[in-house]
């Protein structure tokens, strides 16, 4: 190989690695957006009041960082709002997947799902504040008992559910009490 010819490709070799850099650089800069975005709308326990669930994460959840709520008498429990939004989906999905599910647009591209419900309090459209209550804890669709299944997501993607801006524990059990609007 000649000397020019090396050093053209080594040229282009240094493009390729600039490119890749600047990629990396550019999916830190978004995640940092959404953390940033995330902790600025501070998502609120979506229970009443001193009310106390364990928040359950494990690596066999569907989508992955889902948050599963468990407790006693867990069954026709209000279901909060996290926060001030509108409400985008409201559907069954029969006996599959998550049965009776909400989700509530928060803007910024942050999204809350809330599924297995056992019955709806909101529609489509609606404007929704902290801790309006959007259904009751149910075990519809893909369920086994009555929990409320609950997801942060950014764009979409879920991502690591933050609550009153504590980091819920991956993977494990944490026990919140609720201070939705204490
Ligand atoms: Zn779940």
């Amino acid at each position: 190989m000649r000397l020019s010819t090396i050093r053209s490709a080594a040229r282009r070799l240094c493009v390729v690695l600039a490119s890749a850099a600047l990629l990396t650089v550019t999916l830190n800069t978004t995640a940092g957006a959404d953390r940033q975005a995330l902790a600025a709308i501070n998502l609120r326990t979506p229970f009443d009041c001193g009310q106390v669930w364990n928040a359950n994460t494990r690596t066999n959840h569907n989508p992955l960082l889902s948050v599963d709520f468990q407790r006693s008498n867990a069954l026709n429990q209000r279901v909060r709002s996290s926060a001030s939004g509108t409400v985008t989906t409201v559907r069954d999905l029969g006996n599959t997947s998550y049965g009776k599910y909400v989700i509530i647009s928060h803007g910024q591209g942050i999204t809350t799902l809330y599924a297995h419900l056992n019955s709806f309090n909101v529609s489509v459209g609606q404007s929704v504040s902290t801790g309006t209550v959007i259904g009751r804890v149910g075990s519809t669709g893909g369920s086994t008992g009555p929990h409320l299944h609950y997801e942060q997501r950014t764009n979409n993607t879920p991502v690591r559910v933050v609550l009153n801006g504590v980091s819920i524990r991956y993977y494990g059990n944490t026990t919140i009490t609720s201070s939705t609007g204490c």
